[in-house]
């Protein structure tokens, strides 16, 4: 069993006696702070972050690391303060210490939320200490290591976060050997039956293989020392993880994949490599189109190598690797190799860790990036999770969105209510279109307001099943509710025609009336008259019948318009070749299934059937219509410099809107300028117009209908 006194031996090859002396400290301390609690395992606790330490001595990490490993789950599960650790070791530990706690606290509810904010605050740590996150992967390390003791779920749900969270972190920062031993545990402890085949099958295939890896290890380094260059040959095998992957991702059969042999060649520095490959480029023929090189053109994550397939003996396909030894430590360790290899600036304790930083931010290059954490993450987090986007809400929490939603999918997201009554959104603070795609990392806040609905424009561009069905089953609603007001309204006005309405007949008449229809409910009825596929002069006869004579006809007078208030909604629009506004003569135009449109009265479009009762009805607007109503204009005047601002001006002056504005023609004297102005209703208009006459030079003011 590990001790602290051998550790202490192994950290005196590298450390002075001073820093292997703060690690001892740390971990008395920690013994005593973990004194009584023990392990799953029955062991001490304090053997776990002695076991961390060691996986980071093997590393030759600083002493700075090892006593932050020393003192990990101190914070996490003494409750002992970050205050009390940085009195004692130093403000640079309890902010390591501080910042692995952080990520240990991600034992999560929500899978993917937490997973997200694992991100973001491995981002926060990296951004201080890139130390915290290699203490934390020894942590896991370990903890991957002794997983057998725990229960099969919780194993399961361990093992699943390391394969798709810490393996990947730990490849994107050049870790292969810890990266391959991540997947293979984690692999283990997920599908232990298939690990344990695939196990006994790689066996098997290396004893069969192994006379033929002999001859062409041996023919390899015979041609090496016959051009005199050094080098050491080995074989290479695959881990069972990746095996695994290739079997399932690209269908292949195990056999077809054991039979690639594979080598790798280390050399003494980066000319020999070329000088390598020249030699077993000419001992075996090289397979077109696989050399790659990654010396001259390095992988984001760091790793170098030349990589070559060849044709062997039999045609069997040899895969080598040259490299040289220190590419070979980068390989793999990746950012730890910075502590593991000992430089001239050995004197300068910082050195190291400039260093590894040098090479976090030469990845961020490589990535063609500003080379700040959160978009390292956000890479890492762009391989894991391709199709998904995390935002923030304003209080902190992590929404999962898929790729391309919108502030309007937020905020459905967020709750239906905050999806119906959305009106703006704040992206990062900022107020943005609701139709804007969401980036990873924005913090998104929506803007309610009460009474406010959906907008059917919604529906261009929200991504999310949730925000399409709330939309349009909440326009679904409106829809009804307004043909239903809508068609009451219509079969009054009719039922008066007779002197009647739709309180004064008889329960039984209408239920024989619906049941003739064939409709369950008066609303149905209703809402069919509104949106036009029934006629309300039809229906208050067929209601009237019994009280009425074949021949009875509508009482004059009591006929009166149908008054419009600009708030029916979505079944009432107002025709776009006319664009009427309160106070112009208007007719109403039911079409089947869509309501009703206005017309102007003597609009040319409805001119045939302008007289044909079932298809036109009389309308006038109420005394207290609402609502802003677009008119065209067409203003001829001189030209003049600044003249769209004298016109936005006049406009606003008399409370106007323009919602569009074009210049036609300008033959260098006269301009034509088409305006879209909102107003309120005629008398408002006017008042624009007039407005827009005192503007010098003005010739001619139009207002546009088709
Ligand atoms: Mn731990």
């Amino acid at each position: 069993m590990a001790s602290i006194d051998a550790l202490a031996d192994r950290l005196s090859t590298y450390l002075s006696p001073d820093q292997v002396n703060l690690v001892r400290r740390a971990y008395y301390y920690a013994e005593q702070a973990h004194d009584g609690q023990r392990r799953r395992s029955g062991e001490a606790y304090v053997t776990h972050p002695l076991a961390v330490a060691s996986i980071l001595a093997d590393m030759h990490m600083d002493h700075q690391s090892l006593m932050a490993a020393m003192l990990h789950d101190v914070i996490e599960d003494t409750g002992i303060p970050k205050d009390a650790l940085s009195g004692q070791f130093g403000a640079t530990v309890a902010e390591l210490v501080d910042g692995v706690s952080k990520l240990t606290q991600m034992d999560f509810q929500s899978k993917a939320e937490a997973q997200a904010e694992n991100f973001q605050k491995m981002a926060m740590a990296m951004a201080r200490d890139i130390r915290v996150i290699l203490v934390k992967l020894a942590d896991r390390l370990h903890n991957m290591r002794t997983l057998e003791v725990l229960s099969g779920e919780k194993r399961r749900r361990i093992a699943k976060e390391t394969l798709e969270i810490y393996a990947p972190i730990a490849n994107r920062l050049g870790m292969h050997s810890v990266f391959a031993e991540f997947e293979d545990l984690g692999f283990k402890a997920m599908h232990p039956m298939r690990a344990e085949r695939i196990k006994r099958a790689v066996k098997r295939a290396r004893g069969n293989r192994r006379e033929i890896v002999g001859k062409i290890q041996e023919s390899l380094a015979n041609c090496l020392s016959q051009e005199g260059l050094p080098g050491e040959v080995k074989g290479r095998e695959k881990h069972l993880y990746s095996i695994y992957q290739k079997m399932r991702g690209k269908r292949r059969a195990f056999n077809e994949i054991m039979d690639v042999y594979a080598f790798r060649i280390i050399v003494d520095k980066v000319d020999t490599c070329y000088r390598v490959l020249g030699a077993v480029h000419s001992l075996y023929k090289p397979f077109p189109g696989r050399f790659k090189d990654y010396i001259a053109i390095p992988k984001a994550n760091g790793y170098q190598s030349l990589h070559t397939t060849l044709f062997g003996m039999h045609g069997v396909p040899i895969e080598i690797q040259i490299r040289t030894r220190e590419m070979e430590e980068m390989a793999n360790h990746g950012i730890a190799a910075h502590w593991l290899y000992k430089s001239s600036d050995e004197a300068n304790p910082r050195g190291t860790h400039e260093r590894a930083r040098q090479w976090v931010k030469g990845v961020l290059e490589l990535q063609q990036r500003a080379g700040n954490s959160l978009e390292f993450i956000e890479n890492v987090k762009i391989d894991l999770f391709p199709d998904e986007v995390y935002v923030f809400t304003p209080k902190g929490r992590i929404m999962e969105l898929p790729k391309g939603s919108t502030a309007v999918d937020f905020a459905y997201a967020v709750h239906t209510d905050v999806g119906n009554s959305c009106i703006a959104c704040r992206i990062n603070r900022r107020l943005a279109p609701l139709s804007e795609a969401l980036q990873s990392g924005q913090t998104v806040e929506i803007v309610t307001a009460p009474g406010a609905r959906p907008n059917p424009a919604w529906l261009n561009f929200v991504v999310t099943g949730k925000a399409r069905t709330h939309i349009r089953h909440s326009l679904k609603q409106q829809r009804r509710s307004e043909s239903v007001s809508l068609g009451e309204r219509l079969l009054n006005k009719a039922l008066a025609g007779f002197d009647s309405h739709l309180e004064r007949i008889a329960a039984e008449r209408t239920a024989a009336v619906l049941a003739e229809y064939q409709l369950a409910h008066l609303d149905d009825l209703l809402e069919d008259i509104g949106l036009g596929n029934r006629m309300a002069y039809v229906v208050a006869r067929r209601l009237l019948a019994e009280s009425l004579d074949a021949t009875a006809e509508q009482l004059p007078g009591h006929d009166g318009p149908l008054a419009i208030r600009g708030t029916e909604g979505l079944v009432i629009s107002y025709a776009k070749c006319c664009t009427p506004i309160p106070g112009d003569p208007i007719v109403g135009h039911l079409s089947a299934g869509k309501g009703m449109v206005i017309h102007l009265d003597n609009c040319r479009n409805i001119s045939e059937f302008r007289h044909n009762p079932d298809k036109c009805i009389p309308l006038s607007w109420a005394k207290d219509v609402s609502g802003e109503f677009n008119v065209e204009l067409r203003v001829e005047l001189e030209h003049q410099r600044g003249l769209i601002a004298l016109l936005a001006t006049a406009v606003a002056s008399a409370d106007g809107n323009i919602e569009k504005i074009s210049m036609d023609e300008r033959d260098g004297r006269i301009s034509v300028v088409q305006l879209v102005v909102s107003v309120h209703d005629r008398v408002h208009l006017a008042r624009v117009i007039k407005r827009l006459r005192t503007i010098k030079g003005v010739s001619h003011i139009t207002r546009l209908r088709a």
